[in-house]
């Protein structure tokens, strides 16, 4: 007989087994020598000094299983319906995945190269600061997210759905304790193998993933898919496309735009990326407790409504690394990551206001208004720190009084920081709000206002600027027929999970129609 039990533990009492065990003997009425037990969830409450462990537990007096609930069965689709799926980002990836699952070939096209190739030119791009357009912190085999802190918590209501992509993550290599954690976590040095493995199961599967092959044109005959070019030359014929290209892939925004197919401009925010010693948020959040072996580097969230707007922390990176994101040499945007363990000096954060077409245009038809808004400042930001892949930065209390900062401190951020003031960047109606912000912030996080903190910026690539609308029912394109806009790009989705289950979801849309067809 299986029962939940929920145990409030001392961070040290959860790290040790026999304190755990004796508790839900006492507990489940279970006796000791019969006793099976597995942690189900696991979070941090950290709101009084006297910080504890939230755990629920399963127990039972029965071998528990600890296989996945939804393990993902590979078949063979060497010769199935093939469908084309633009982009290998985890909408990409977990769309061709469920393809074959569903029984379908995926045949995947990905601008950028597999992630070992990948690394050398973030080695490039962090340390000669080139960047390649073709393969950065965006562009490659895992997309945005191969390279990210691999943060995997999301706002998805339909825990089901959550549940399928993280027990996917696991079999893939990704450590359990992603399924427990409240807030899980893979970490940037593990998630290229997890991607690799990924790609080895579809090409075993009979799929088909292709790097170095860019997007080009989308062929289009009556409102219906007629295939796609590949690289300015290959045509592929096809019936059905997947474009799940990201956030950062203008050229697509730019080519449908071209050819008369529907985009929308789209909310997003914009602002800038914040550095601390992690030991000041831990002190600050953990009530003067540093992180030890039994608490994890501490992490924060803050949002604030500033004159009708949002302002509020993004992608939040304990014991992180702030990364240069650009996509183009001529562009700076920030971002961070972390490894596994967190266990890098600082604490890095994007604080960001939201931005929407009527704050930056009087065009309410202008598609491209916040991507132009976006690339200006990105632009801006280049020319500031002297057009190399050098971050313009200041130090927080400088920004919050509009002066430029006589020095700097040691940063993370690996090209280098040039020192200017960032109220120049950006327009006065985001410069305010950060600052009117920050000094709320101060006050929900006692010491978080200090001059040893440094903002880098722009914190730009938040989430599209762009939309690409698609009908509620059949997820394709309003006006195309077989043209499924899918993931953060089109602006079905905020990050890696949420992403996945989107890329998920366009599949079986495509399924009901291919395998109905048969
Ligand atoms: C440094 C960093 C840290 C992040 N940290 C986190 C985090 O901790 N947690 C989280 O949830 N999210 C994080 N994110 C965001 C997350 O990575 C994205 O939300 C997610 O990857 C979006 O998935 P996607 O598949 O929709 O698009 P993407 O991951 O952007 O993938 C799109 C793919 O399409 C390819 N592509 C583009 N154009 C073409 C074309 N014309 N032809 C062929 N291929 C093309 C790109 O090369 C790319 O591989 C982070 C992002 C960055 C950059």
């Amino acid at each position: 007989m299986e029962k939940e039990i929920q145990l409030k533990m001392l961070p040290e009492q959860a790290k040790d087994f026999d304190f755990i065990h004796r508790k839900l003997v006492d507990l489940s009425g279970f006796s000791e020598s019969e006793i099976q037990f597995k942690w189900k969830k696991r979070s941090v409450d950290a709101r009084k000094k006297e910080i504890q462990i939230l755990g629920t537990f399963i127990v039972s007096n029965q071998p528990i299983s600890i296989n996945s609930s939804q393990p993902l069965h590979l078949k063979n689709v060497k010769s199935s319906p093939a469908i084309v799926i633009i982009g290998s980002g985890p909408a990409g990836i977990f769309a061709a995945l469920r393809a074959i699952e569903l029984g379908l070939k995926p045949i995947v096209f990905e601008r950028g190269k597999d992630v070992r190739s990948r690394r050398r030119d973030l080695a490039r791009l962090n340390k000669e600061m080139i960047v390649n357009p073709e393969s950065n912190y965006c562009f490659g085999e895992g997309g945005a997210g191969t390279y990210s802190d691999g943060k995997l918590y999301t706002r998805s209501k339909k825990r089901g759905d959550v549940e399928k992509v993280l027990n996917w993550f696991v079999q893939f290599g990704a450590s359990s304790d992603i399924t427990i954690d409240a807030h899980p976590h893979i970490g940037t040095n593990k998630l290229p193998a997890i991607i690799t493995a990924m790609r080895d199961a579809i090409v075993h599967a009979g799929g088909e993933v292709h790097f170095n092959a860019k997007l080009t044109d989308i062929l289009i005959d009556k409102s219906s898919i007629k295939g796609v070019q590949i690289n300015d030359k290959d045509i592929v014929n096809c019936t059905q496309i997947i474009l799940a290209t990201g956030h950062s892939a203008r050229d697509i925004f730019y080519l449908l735009h071209k050819k008369g197919i529907e985009i929308q401009a789209k909310p997003f925010a914009i602002g800038v990326r914040i550095e601390h010693d992690q030991s000041l948020i831990d002190h600050i959040q953990y009530h003067g407790r540093l992180n030890d072996d039994y608490l994890p580097p501490a992490a924060y969230s803050l949002v604030e409504q500033v004159e009708n707007k949002g302002v509020f922390s993004f992608c939040m990176c304990p014991g992180g690394i702030v990364a240069p994101c650009a996509t183009e040499q001529e562009e700076v945007v920030t971002n961070g990551w972390s490894p596994s363990k967190r266990n890098n000096p600082y604490a890095n954060s994007g604080i960001v206001v939201s931005v929407s077409p009527e704050d930056i245009s009087s065009n309410n038809e202008d598609p491209f208004s916040c991507l132009n808004f976006q690339k200006k400042i990105e632009r801006n930001a280049w020319e500031m720190a002297g057009k190399t892949q050098q971050v313009p930065a200041q130090r927080l209390t400088d920004f919050m009084q509009g002066k430029k900062s006589v020095d700097l401190p040691k940063t993370s951020y690996q090209p280098g920081v040039v020192s200017v003031d960032l109220t120049e960047l950006f327009p006065d109606f985001i410069t305010v709000r950060l600052q009117k912000a920050f000094k709320e912030f101060g006050k929900k996080m006692n010491g978080f206002v200090t001059s040893d903190a440094v903002l880098m910026a722009p914190e730009s690539r938040t989430s599209s600027p762009v939309s690409i609308p698609r009908d509620k029912e059949s997820f394709q394109h309003v006006q195309i027929k077989g043209l499924y806009p899918c993931g953060e790009g089109a602006g079905y989705a905020g990050g890696i999970v949420s992403a996945a289950i989107d890329g998920m979801k366009c599949v079986e849309k495509i399924a009901d129609i291919l395998l109905n067809e048969r």
